[in-house]
């Protein structure tokens, strides 16, 4: 009987037993499941970091380089992994690109800004210059933080941009000197068959036609040659004391001559502000001929001034097409424009580029609030420096 009793007990804990080890079983599968994923991912991974045509690099926290691929090899023409290994980015950056380099990794270290992109050059091993692209994230791994940074070579894409930006200045300057003797002459001329009392209302209309259009041709030739010298940064700021109203009421006076548009001022205009009162004249013009541009069957623009406290914002409000929010992102980019409902209108992108630039320039911000068929507010701040 007592040995019955004890078999049965035996049973009993022989099947806890048995139970217990099937979990471990199951538990020690899930673990040899996620070891091999893991594995995979680490083998994926490392095929797509070695066989990638674009340079690829992973640093630690002390910036020295951990890890690179072929192409990061060649990019800087190096022969082995070894010589890269143990260096830091800045062992190739040019003296004069340190301090953006610096900024830009602080930026991504200490404030945990996830990513950056940078364009900015390094000195190859034979010393000569490459142009690249630079875009870094930051990443965790078993509680370590690590930089993967890919590089591009845009040594040649930046030459001929250079190219480019070169012909446009020198074709822009060759046309600013005639066409501004044009402009003195068709000015003149209009003062002159005004008081002629034989000249037709014909000829003094053509003559005003001839004045408009130098004046669009004026200011197309004055945007690429403002866009040239932006891209090289050479904007300056002559900055003076001003109120919202002076810099109002004397802008976009053609608009209202032509009259086919309404410009309504709304917001407190005493506002003073100590600013470049030209450059911003330069922005609200740009603004508010897209507007008559991009709305041509409305007749009210808006321009609203508010007070931020240590800045001002200015908006332009129109009723006209409004934008689809895929091109927004692209909109201040240079010579970028929106190919929406075959935009018809003619232009070489560069107002609103040319725009964001000074209001950069001024500490200020730039944006715009659409919505496609209802209208578009572009905005913009400046501080008050007051
Ligand atoms: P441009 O007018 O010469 O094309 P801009 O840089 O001034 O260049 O503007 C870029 C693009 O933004 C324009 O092509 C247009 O499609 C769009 N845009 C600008 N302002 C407006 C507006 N008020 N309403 C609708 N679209 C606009």
């Amino acid at each position: 009987m007592e040995t019955i009793e004890t078999l049965q007990k035996e049973i009993a804990s022989l099947k806890e037993q048995n139970s217990k080890l099937q979990l471990t079983l199951s538990d020690v599968k899930i673990d040899t499941q996620y070891a091999t994923s893991l594995k995979d991912n680490n083998l994926r991974f490392r095929t797509i970091f070695e066989s990638s045509r674009l340079g690829n690099k992973i640093i630690g926290s002390d910036l020295t380089i951990l890890e690179v691929n072929a192409a990061m090899l060649s990019l800087l023409g190096y022969d082995r992994k070894e010589e890269l290994i143990g260096t830091r980015i800045l062992d190739y950056t040019p003296q004069e690109y340190h301090q953006h380099w610096k900024q830009l990794q602080e930026s991504l270290w200490r404030n945990a800004s996830p990513s950056f992109s940078l364009e900015t050059c390094l000195r190859k091993k034979d010393g000569s210059l490459m142009w690249c692209n630079i875009n870094s994230i930051i990443f965790q791994d078993n509680d370590k933080t690590y930089g993967f940074t890919i590089i591009e070579n845009i040594t040649v894409k930046r030459e001929l941009r250079v190219h480019k930006d070169e012909f446009i200045n020198i074709a822009s300057h060759e046309l600013k000197t005639p066409l501004t003797s044009l402009k003195a002459v068709i000015q003149l001329f209009n003062r002159i068959i005004k008081k002629d009392p034989v000249i037709t209302e014909k000829v003094i209309e053509l003559a005003r036609n001839a004045e408009h259009y130098v004046e669009k041709l004026t200011r197309l030739v004055e945007d690429l040659l403002n866009s040239t010298r932006m891209g090289e940064g050479q904007l300056k700021l002559t900055k003076s004391k001003f109120t919202l109203k002076d810099l109002l009421d004397g802008c976009c006076n053609h608009v209202r001559l032509s009259g086919t548009h309404q410009i309504k001022h709304t917001g407190d205009l005493s506002l003073e502000v100590i600013a470049d009162k030209y450059k911003l004249d330069q922005v609200l013009v740009n603004l508010v001929n897209n507007a008559v541009k991009y709305a041509p069957g409305a007749v009210d623009i808006i321009i609203h001034v508010e007070d931020l406290q240590d800045n001002v914002m200015i908006s332009v409000i129109d009723e006209g097409t409004g934008i689809s929010e895929d091109y927004i992102p692209f909109l201040f980019d240079r010579y970028y424009r929106v190919n929406q409902d075959g935009n018809q209108n003619s232009g070489l992108g560069l107002g609103l580029f040319i725009s964001a630039e000074i209001i950069r320039k001024h500490g200020g911000a730039i944006g715009v609030k659409s919505e496609l068929g209802r209208g578009s507010s572009f905005w913009f701040t400046i501080p008050k420096d007051i």
